[in-house]
């Protein structure tokens, strides 16, 4: 993410860039800081696989990148008159009567060769994927978005690792995003001395509003009993295959966090400090003496610059 955010940051208009820079070169540093994440997220390219697509991305890697195509194929062997047996490469089918065995022989049936499968090989990454006709068989195919760009390290590892055992299993995936929504809520309220994630949640009501909190306090019960075995209404549904529904909207909510309580108090906090100095105290000071301080100043962090704010 560092590469291509530096890369887009280079690739910025120079002109707008040096007009903001003579202004406030250390404000429009940190404005580049806090928006490139958000920038890149916009520029990076997201098309999906598809059958023979020349490029999209990755989904070993995430890369966007070149595809390279093969069919997969299965030697077969075919007699050949008085000299024996010859094999012929043919391209794999799992369609019944795709192939027939008579003896030491395979033979192919060339009507019924449909669906095909095939590779697609990244040229990033060199890893394959596996297609059976315009189905992305392996691997199974993310159904959740990625972990916001502005996630903490230890929640997003947790958060990635729980999107990608989605397919196979979705109280895996229900433990793992509960663990990962612990972990957040940990590093943006350090201060909180809860020590259950139910008591964290409990101070955070009014903080998130309803529907947030009502999606996280279920993620917090479906992660938790699947470990216990409780079976309430929602463990049930997460295993009897109807958790489509329910559990994808738990990853959502921890990236609606992520962009609420980190991402978004960053761009406005860069936003404000481009105002000049001056013009930042007198309005502080306004606010000050009307007994209210503007969000953005009840948002930001101390500024190493040091900034006098009253
Ligand atoms: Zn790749």
């Amino acid at each position: 993410m560092e590469e291509r955010g530096s890369r887009l940051f280079d690739g910025r208009d120079g002109a707008s860039t040096a007009t903001l820079g003579a202004t406030c070169p250390s404000a429009t540093n940190r404005l580049d800081a806090a928006l490139s994440h958000t920038l890149v997220v916009m520029s990076k390219p997201t098309i999906s696989p598809s059958l023979y697509g020349e490029r999209f991305n990755c989904p070993r890697c995430g890369a966007f990148s070149h595809q390279m195509w093969g069919n997969l194929q299965i030697e077969a062997k075919f007699p050949n008159g008085q000299r024996g047996y010859f094999t012929r490469a043919t391209d794999f089918s799992d369609a019944e009567g795709a192939f027939a065995v008579e003896g030491t022989s395979v033979h192919s049936d060339r009507d019924s060769a449909e669906p095909k499968w095939a590779y697609s090989l990244c040229s990033s990454c060199l890893q394959s994927a596996v297609w059976r006709g315009s189905v992305m068989i392996f691997p199974a195919e993310l159904t959740v978005p990625e972990a916001h760009p502005s996630m903490p390290e230890d929640a997003r590892m947790l958060y990635e690792e729980a999107r990608a055992t989605l397919p196979v299993s979705r109280r895996a995936a229900a433990a793992l995003a509960r663990a990962s929504l612990e972990s957040l809520l940990r590093e943006i309220e350090p201060g909180n001395k809860s020590k259950r994630l139910d008591e964290m949640l409990a101070t955070m009501k009014t903080r998130f509003g309803d529907d947030l909190w009502q999606l996280l306090t279920a993620l917090r019960v479906a992660g938790n009993d699947v470990l216990h075995g409780d079976r309430d209404d929602l463990v049930v549904l997460l295993l009897d295959g109807e958790a489509d529904v329910v559990i994808e909207p738990f990853f959502g909510a921890i990236n609606t966090i992520v962009d609420k309580e980190i991402a978004q108090p960053a761009r406005t906090q860069a936003l404000y400090e481009l105002i000049p100095q001056t013009k930042r105290e007198a309005a502080e000071a306004k606010a000050l003496s009307s007994g209210s301080l503007p969000e953005a100043v009840s948002l930001s962090q101390p500024s190493p610059e040091g900034p006098h704010r009253a």
